[in-house]
């Protein structure tokens, strides 16, 4: 079995670097005693180098949360895919719900997604519907972030992004519910048909579909166990030193 990705999304989290140092040992401690995982945090762009100092492994790397959709020029108080990389990402989320509430379109997210791969940093590239309706919408919603958002992505390089599903509903403080891992392992199921339509049955098989919504020390079992996924990104609860290192501790041992 190849080894879970469990990614944290520090948002715009912790306010000194102070507590970013702290968080970052606490979860390396516990990263370097494990077996079947790799930790990466995608914090905010100032703790990029200071943190990449404290020295990264390959099973516990770091990542941006965002990334602008060109490489240099005027563009102000952007940064670029080649700056993430100088300070240490190897990975870099894309088509967070947040920000495409704040603007960011498919269009966007497919050319940062290109620009990534050239540079060698795996987008972690988040789908998910805003709303469950009783038609089934939801399934289309998700196919066409996929097509639109991997448009004319090269095939061989596919497999060098993680897809995170990430329902709008189930996701932050203001999540009306969790998802359910029955409702988790439908979509990875179909994420990766998307895939193979798009690629082949051996890229859908190998390409990495995670979740992210909720999820606490509380429910990771039961999404392992019953929800198909290689692994999580996690909001809120990656900010918690006893909480994070948990849910680190059971995967590592599911
Ligand atoms: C997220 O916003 O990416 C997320 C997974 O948040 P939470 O775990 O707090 O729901």
């Amino acid at each position: 079995m190849s080894k879970r990705l469990i990614i944290a999304n520090w948002k715009m989290n912790p306010v000194s670097l102070r507590e970013a140092e702290y968080l970052f040992k606490e979860f390396k401690k516990v990263t370097i005693k494990s077996k079947n995982i790799h930790t990466i945090l995608c914090v905010p762009f100032p703790y990029l180098y200071p943190l990449k100092k404290l020295k990264t492994i390959l099973r516990f790397l770091l990542g941006a949360q965002n990334v602008f959709k060109d490489v240099d020029g005027a563009y102000t108080g952007e940064v670029s895919p080649l700056m993430i990389a100088d300070s240490g990402a190897n990975f870099c989320i894309v088509g967070h719900s947040e920000r495409r509430a704040m603007g960011e379109t498919d269009v966007d997210i497919n050319q940062k997604i290109k620009l990534l791969l050239k540079n060698k940093i795996s987008p972690i590239l988040c789908v998910g519907e805003r709303e469950r309706d009783g038609k089934h919408t939801y399934f289309d919603f998700v196919k066409r972030q996929i097509v639109e958002d991997l448009k004319n992505v090269q095939k061989n390089l596919l497999k060098n992004i993680v897809i995170a599903y990430e329902p709008v509903w189930a996701i932050g403080k203001d999540a009306t519910r969790e998802a359910t891992p029955v409702e988790v392992n439908e979509m990875t199921i179909f994420i990766r048909k998307c895939i193979s339509d798009i690629s082949s049955s051996s890229i859908a098989h190998d390409i990495k579909v995670i979740y992210g919504g909720s999820v606490t020390k509380n429910n990771v079992s039961d999404f392992i166990e019953y929800g198909g996924v290689d692994g999580f990104l996690v909001g809120r609860a990656s900010l918690s030193v006893r909480d994070f290192i948990k849910i680190i501790q059971i995967v590592d041992k599911k």
